[in-house]
């Protein structure tokens, strides 16, 4: 039998974060000692406090499907938390609770987005924003920034990307993978430019919200004559160290809202029972509770930033938030090293995996092609040696 399957399938892209994850655990089980810098995944566990509801839900006996949008008291825990960390107002209808940040982000591409509509992404991008919109049969139209300007989109970029078919603007603050954070005025003034433009909704992926080292998180939503078309992204992955959960949410005009709840009706219905009793707790704990581990991070960054400064041809931005570096290493792009040709980031890559052991991630997948990706979400000894292999391996 040919392949039977569909050009959609066959024309997505692998995750490139994912894959390279699964690649060092392969070379892990041929006993190869690789150090993991590629995933973006706290290497904490999830605090006690957070097990603990979940071991008390269990014994509770929360098993049944759970409303399909989410329980009411994760909803009210939601609201509670949009209210007190970011000053915005949602009612019920406007909050939905999804398997992951991943699958909200899904939703709103399916449930806004009709074949050929544009969807601006500022690059560099989270990887998947360019596949979940291909997907849904949007056009992902990427805006190249540089490191020279942190990695962030100009109101002038975002103007000139702006066509009869824009539909949608995504991007993500703190940003995954440069660590860029958007201030309260640069938003303002992105959202200046979309005053013309009142058709366009905006997707705002705050995930990295308190793994911020600056303080001043601003949301899109924020400014009054944003609220009603922006769709604010959350989740508890990253700063409640619940990556494995998935539990992800949106605050969202109430007509995307009750859009997304339709579609994850038909496809997975409510998330996991257990996993949202737990997060209840987490979101309506005070933020002080975690910031044990957003202080660590702020360690590793400097450290991580003051070892790559020590090699040649690493031009890293400062990262205000997040916890990946995004180095510029385009000066070895061209050179020959233990006799193989670096081209590009993805030579570049893995060429790191084979002669260091250190998986990270090529820029391409983010729509940057000068940069890789590393996570500096390892301890510090991991770190360490990480770098200093890299070191090596390129002197
Ligand atoms: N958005 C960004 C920017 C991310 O880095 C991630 C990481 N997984 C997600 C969304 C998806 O998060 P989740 O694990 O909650 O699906
Ligand atoms: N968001 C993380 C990353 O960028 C997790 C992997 C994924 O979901 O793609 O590495």
């Amino acid at each position: 039998m040919n392949n039977q399957l569909s050009d959609r399938i066959n024309s997505l892209a692998t995750s490139a974060t994912l894959a390279m994850a699964a690649k060092a655990r392969e070379l892990r089980t041929e006993g190869k000692d690789i150090i993991g810098l590629s995933l973006g995944e706290p290497d904490f566990n999830t605090p006690d406090f957070i097990k603990d509801a979940a071991i008390q839900a269990v014994n509770d006996n929360y098993n049944s499907y759970t409303p399909v949008d989410g329980y009411v008291e994760l909803k009210d825990a939601i609201i509670t938390k949009f209210k007190r960390d970011n000053g915005l107002d949602y009612e019920y209808p406007q909050i939905v609770v999804s398997t992951g940040a991943k699958q909200a982000l899904y939703n709103v591409a399916q449930v806004c987005l009709n074949p050929g509509d544009e969807v601006i992404l500022p690059c560099p991008y989270w990887v998947s924003y360019s596949d979940i919109v291909k997907l849904a049969e949007g056009v992902p139209v990427e805006v190249a920034t540089s490191i020279d300007t942190d990695f962030k989109m100009t109101p002038e970029q975002l103007e000139a990307a702006i066509t009869p078919k824009t539909k949608m603007l995504w991007y993500s603050s703190p940003c995954n993978p440069s660590g860029s954070i958007y201030s309260k005025e640069e938003l303002r003034a992105l959202a200046d430019v979309l005053k013309k433009y009142p058709n366009i909704v905006v997707v705002s992926d705050e995930i990295y919200e308190h793994i911020n080292y600056v303080g001043g998180h601003a949301s899109m939503a924020q400014f009054e004559d944003m609220y009603d078309r922006t769709v604010t992204v959350n989740g508890v992955a990253k700063a409640f160290a619940m990556t494995g959960w998935r539990i992800g949410y949106i605050g969202a005009p109430a007509y995307i809202a009750r859009a997304c709840n339709k579609i994850q009706g038909q496809v997975t219905s409510g998330a996991n029972c257990i996993a949202q009793r737990a997060v209840i707790t987490a979101l309506e704990a005070p933020v002080s509770k975690i910031q044990y581990m957003v202080d660590e991070f702020k360690i590793r960054r400097s450290l991580i930033l003051e070892l790559l400064g020590g090699i040649e041809g690493f031009k890293c931005n400062e990262p205000e938030g997040a916890f990946y570096v995004f180095p510029d290493v385009s000066y070895y792009f061209g050179k020959t090293l233990k006799g193989k040709e670096i081209k590009n980031a993805s030579d570049f890559a893995m060429y790191l995996l084979e002669e260091a052991n250190v998986a990270t991630v090529t820029g391409d997948a983010f729509g940057e092609p000068k940069s890789i990706r590393i996570s500096y979400a390892a301890s510090q000894e991991q770190i360490k040696e990480a770098i200093s292999r890299i070191k090596a391996a390129l002197s």
